[in-house]
C-alpha cells in the first residue's frame, strides 16, 4: 500500500479512473465502505465548479472568465453518514449537480488549467490525511501517481448509455438512448483528448471492462485487485 506517515498510521489510496458511465462511483462507494475508508468523488467537484459558472452566467467558451471566476468558487467536501457532501460557497449542492446541463458544462470547464490546479490541490489534501478510494479521470496519472492500487474501469459506450438510460427512465424521466450515447461519446472525446490531464489508463493500472459484468462481479474483481496489491 502507498504508505505515508508512521507505521501505526498506514494511509493508502485506491485510484479508480475511467470514462463517464463506467460504474465508477457505484463501485467505488461499495468498495470504500467495505474497506472502511472514505470515498472521494472528484467528478462531483468538477460538477460543483461547473454549476458555479452556470450560476454566474459564464459561457463555456469564455476560458479567461472561467479562470477568473474559479478563484472565487470556494469548494469543499464534507462527509455525512459516509456520503460525500459537496459544499459550494457554503451551500450543499449535492442535489444540483447531476443534471445533463451540469454534466456538459463540467466536461468543458474541466479543461481549464486553473480549475484543475485548484481542484487537484483539494483532492491531494484529502488523500494526505486519510485512506481513500478516489475516482475520476486523472487520479492514477496526475492526482495520486504513487497510489498503490490503480484501476481503469471501462465499458463500451453502448452499455454505458443503456445504464444511464435505465437510470433515468427508472426515475420517470423521458430520454432518448441514441442522444445519451452520442453525448457520452462526445464527453469521452473531450476527456481523452484535452491537453491537461487527459483521461487515460496509467501504466500501472489494472484494466477492468465491465461491459459484460454485473455489479457483484465487478465488486469482487476489484476486491481481488486491492487484496493482491495491499495484502
Ligand atoms: O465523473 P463525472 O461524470 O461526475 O465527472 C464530470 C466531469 O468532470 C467529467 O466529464 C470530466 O470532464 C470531469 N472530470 C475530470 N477529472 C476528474 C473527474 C471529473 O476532468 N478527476
Amino acid at each position: 500500500m502507498a504508505e505515508r506517515g508512521n507505521m501505526s498510521e498506514r494511509i493508502y489510496a485506491v485510484a479508480i479512473d475511467g470514462p463517464a458511465g463506467a460504474g465508477k462511483s457505484t463501485i467505488a462507494k461499495r468498495l470504500s465502505s467495505g474497506l472502511g475508508v472514505i470515498y472521494v468523488d472528484t467528478g462531483a467537484m468538477y460538477r460543483a465548479m461547473a454549476l458555479y459558472m452556470i450560476k454566474k452566467g459564464i459561457s463555456a467558451e469564455d476560458n479567461d472568465g472561467i479562470s477568473k471566476a474559479c478563484q472565487d468558487a470556494d469548494i469543499s467536501i464534507d462527509f455525512a453518514d459516509g456520503e460525500q457532501v459537496v459544499i459550494l460557497n457554503g451551500e450543499n449542492v449535492n442535489g444540483l449537480i447531476r443534471t445533463e446541463e451540469v454534466s456538459r458544462m463540467a466536461s468543458i470547464t474541466s479543461k481549464n488549467p486553473d480549475v484543475r490546479t485548484k481542484l487537484v490541490e483539494l483532492q491531494r489534501k484529502l488523500a494526505k490525511s486519510k485512506s481513500v478510494v478516489m475516482d475520476g479521470r486523472d487520479i492514477g496519472t496526475v492526482v495520486l501517481p504513487d497510489a498503490k492500487v490503480k484501476i481503469y474501469l471501462t465499458a463500451s459506450s453502448a452499455v454505458r448509455a443503456k445504464r444511464r438510460y435505465d437510470e433515468l427512465t427508472a426515475k420517470g424521466e423521458k430520454c432518448d438512448l441514441a442522444v445519451i450515447e452520442a453525448d457520452i461519446i462526445e464527453r469521452d472525446e473531450r476527456d481523452m483528448n484535452r491537453e491537461i490531464a487527459p483521461l487515460k489508463q496509467a501504466d500501472d493500472a489494472v484494466l477492468v471492462d465491465t461491459s459484460d459484468m454485473g455489479i457483484d462481479e465487478v465488486h469482487q474483481r476489484l476486491l481481488d485487485i486491492v487484496n493482491a496489491r495491499i495484502g
